[in-house]
C-alpha cells in the first residue's frame, strides 16, 4: 500500500521518517510513505492517484491544503470548518478530507502542560495553522484573540470561523495591542524564528509577557525558538510543535491503518530526525 506527501516544493520533510518508523513498527512491511512533489496544475493528477487501490491516501502541505478541497468526495466537519485539509483517506469507493493538526495541536498541548480548563488564549498570526489552532481552542470554550501583522487578516479568520462556547476576537501585533491582554495560552503560529531566519520572532520589541502563560510554538526547527528562549527568560513554560506533528501525524496514520499509532515510536523517530535537520541547519516542513 502507498502513502504519500502532497506539496510544493518539498523540503526536508519529518513525515516520512514519522511514519516509516510507524509502519515498520505496526508490522505493515509492504506500506510505503513517499514525497510527492506537486506543482499546483499537476494536483487534480495527483489527487486521482491517491484513488488507486493500492493506495490508502496521504498528507497534504503548502500550498495545497485549500486547492485540495474542491478534489475530494467528502469532507469532515473539522476541515470544513477549517477550510484546509492535511490528511485524506479512503472510505469505500470515496476520498475524504480530514484536518488532523486541530485534534493535534489539542493533544500536544495537554500533553506539554497538562489539563488547561478553558480561559483566554492569544493566537499569533491568522494563517492557515492558526485557523486549526482556533477552531480547537474555540471548541473547547477558548476566549481568543487573534493577533496578526496585518489586522485585517486576523479580522477575516474571527469573521469566517464560528467560535461555538468560546468567543473570538481580533487585534494588531503590537504591542500596545497585547499589553492589556491576561492569556493563560500563547500560540506562534506564525513562521518567525523558523530556520534559517532564527533571530526572527513575532513577539512586539518591550512587549512584557503575561504572568502565568504558557507559551506553545508551532514551530520545531530550531528545537528552541528565540520567541521560546524570550518567554523562558520572562518565566513562563514552553514548548515546540514537534509534539502537534508527531500527534496529527499518528492520527492520519489511525486513520488510513485502522490501526493504534505507535506514538513513542513516531516521537523517537520525529526527534531523531528534526535532530539530523538541526544539525543541517535546514527548515524541516
Ligand atoms: P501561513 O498560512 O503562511 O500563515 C503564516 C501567518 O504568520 C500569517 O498570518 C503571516 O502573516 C504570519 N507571519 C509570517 N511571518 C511573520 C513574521 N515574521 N512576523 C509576524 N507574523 C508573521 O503559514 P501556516 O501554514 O499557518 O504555518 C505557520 C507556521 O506553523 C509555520 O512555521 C509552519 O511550519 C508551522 N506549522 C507547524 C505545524 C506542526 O505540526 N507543528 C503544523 C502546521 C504549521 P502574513 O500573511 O502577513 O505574512
Amino acid at each position: 500500500m502507498h502513502l504519500y506527501l502532497l506539496g510544493y516544493p518539498l523540503g526536508h520533510s519529518l513525515s516520512p521518517a514519522i511514519h516509516t518508523a510507524a509502519l515498520r513498527a505496526a508490522g505493515l512491511p509492504d506500506w510505503r510513505y513517499d514525497l510527492l512533489p506537486v506543482p499546483p496544475h499537476d494536483l487534480p493528477a495527483a489527487v486521482a492517484r491517491l484513488r488507486a487501490a493500492a493506495c490508502a491516501g496521504g498528507n497534504v502541505t503548502i500550498p495545497h491544503k485549500q486547492a485540495v478541497l474542491p478534489l475530494l468526495d467528502a469532507l469532515t466537519p473539522a476541515a470544513r470548518a477549517i477550510g484546509a485539509v492535511n490528511a485524506v483517506y479512503r472510505q469505500g469507493a470515496h476520498l475524504l478530507g480530514d484536518n488532523t493538526d486541530a485534534p493535534g495541536f489539542w493533544a500536544d498541548v495537554q500533553r506539554a502542560f497538562g489539563p488547561l480548563a478553558p480561559g483566554e488564549a492569544l493566537v499569533l498570526g491568522a494563517g492557515g495553522a492558526a485557523r486549526a489552532v482556533v477552531y480547537a481552542l474555540t471548541r473547547r470554550g477558548w476566549q481568543v484573540t487573534v493577533a496578526a501583522r496585518r489586522p485585517e487578516q486576523a479580522r477575516g479568520l474571527c469573521e469566517s470561523l464560528e467560535a461555538p462556547g468560546g468567543a473570538l476576537r481580533p487585534a494588531a501585533l503590537t504591542r500596545p495591542a497585547l499589553e492589556g491582554l491576561r492569556p493563560r495560552l500563547i500560540v506562534n503560529a506564525t513562521p518567525a524564528g523558523m530556520s534559517p531566519q532564527r533571530a526572527g520572532t513575532p513577539w512586539p520589541p518591550g512587549t512584557p509577557f503575561p504572568a502565568g502563560a504558557r507559551l506553545y510554538d508551532l514551530v520545531y526547527n530550531p528545537p528552541e525558538t528565540r520567541l521560546m528562549r524570550q518567554a523562558r527568560a520572562a518565566g513562563l513554560p514552553a514548548v515546540n510543535g514537534l509534539g502537534m506533528l508527531v500527534e496529527q501525524a499518528a492520527l492520519a496514520f489511525t486513520r488510513w491503518t485502522g490501526l493504534a499509532a505507535p506514538r513513542a515510536v513516531m516521537r523517537a523517530a520525529a526527534a531523531a530526525a528534526s535532530d539530523t535537520a538541526h544539525a543541517r541547519r535546514q527548515p524541516a516542513p
